[in-house]
Formats: structure tokens, sequence, C-alpha cells
């Protein structure tokens, strides 16, 4: 198991993580397998998508519809944060994705890459956790 440090700016950080796990699974001892990637933190996700600045605004503006970062919140009553859109936001997308991979390469398609968004109102350090498993 790795644990990996990313440094994120918040309010739709998005990074391209594709690289690092490609380097995990190179150095590890297994061939074929899965890879799983687990973010900690509850106004973070993680998902493949084709990493190009259309993409992203189209995610952030059909986000912003669902739970739009100025809206009340119940949770802010509790905590007296103000970062409920970005709990809502992590919790749909979800903390975590398995890929494959065969002779050491990521069996990803051509445009799919392994993205951490981070939805919080401020910069954060995020943990990453991964796996390799035959
Ligand atoms: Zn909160």
């Amino acid at each position: 198991m790795i644990k990996i440090k990313v440094n994120t700016k918040g309010r739709y950080d998005f990074i391209d993580l594709t690289e690092r796990v490609a380097q995990i699974v190179e150095k590890s001892n297994l061939n074929s397998g899965i890879v799983s990637i687990f973010v900690k933190g509850t106004t973070a996700a993680l998902t493949i998508m084709e990493f190009e600045e259309g993409i992203k605004k189209d995610i952030k503006n059909i986000l912003e519809k669902i739970a739009p970062e100025n809206a009340d919140y119940e949770h802010h009553k509790k905590w007296q944060d103000h970062n409920g859109a970005a709990h809502i936001k992590s919790a749909i997308i979800g903390p975590s994705l398995v890929v494959p991979f065969e002779e050491k390469k990521l069996s990803l398609g051509v445009w799919q890459a392994i993205t951490l968004i981070d939805f919080d109102e401020k910069p954060r350090e995020r943990e990453l956790i991964i796996k390799v498993i035959n």
C-alpha cells in the first residue's frame, strides 16, 4: 500500500494523477491486476475523465446546478463551516477508483485520465492511498 500527498487549491481543482499511478504500477512486482486509488476526506473525489478545459468547465457548471456553493446547507448549521456543497459533490462522485492493468500498463482509453477533484473552499493537503492488487 502506497500513500501519496497531493496539495490542492480547492474550489474545483482538477489534478491529473494518471502518470503517478502509472509509475506506481510500473514499480510494483505485478505484471497484471488492478490498482485501487482512494482519497481520504469528504470534500474531494476521484473520477476518470478527459482532462480538457472544456470538460472541466462543463463538470463545474453541471455540479453547480446540483449543489451551488453559495446555497444554504444543514451541514453549515452543525459545524459552522461553509463547505456543504463540497461534501455533496464529493459524495456524488465518490472517493475511489479501480483501474485494471496489463503488462505493467494501465488499461485506460487514450483520453481517460485518473483525476482528483478538490471541491473544498480552501487549499488542502490530500492523502491518497494506492494499492496494486493481483
Ligand atoms: Zn464541512
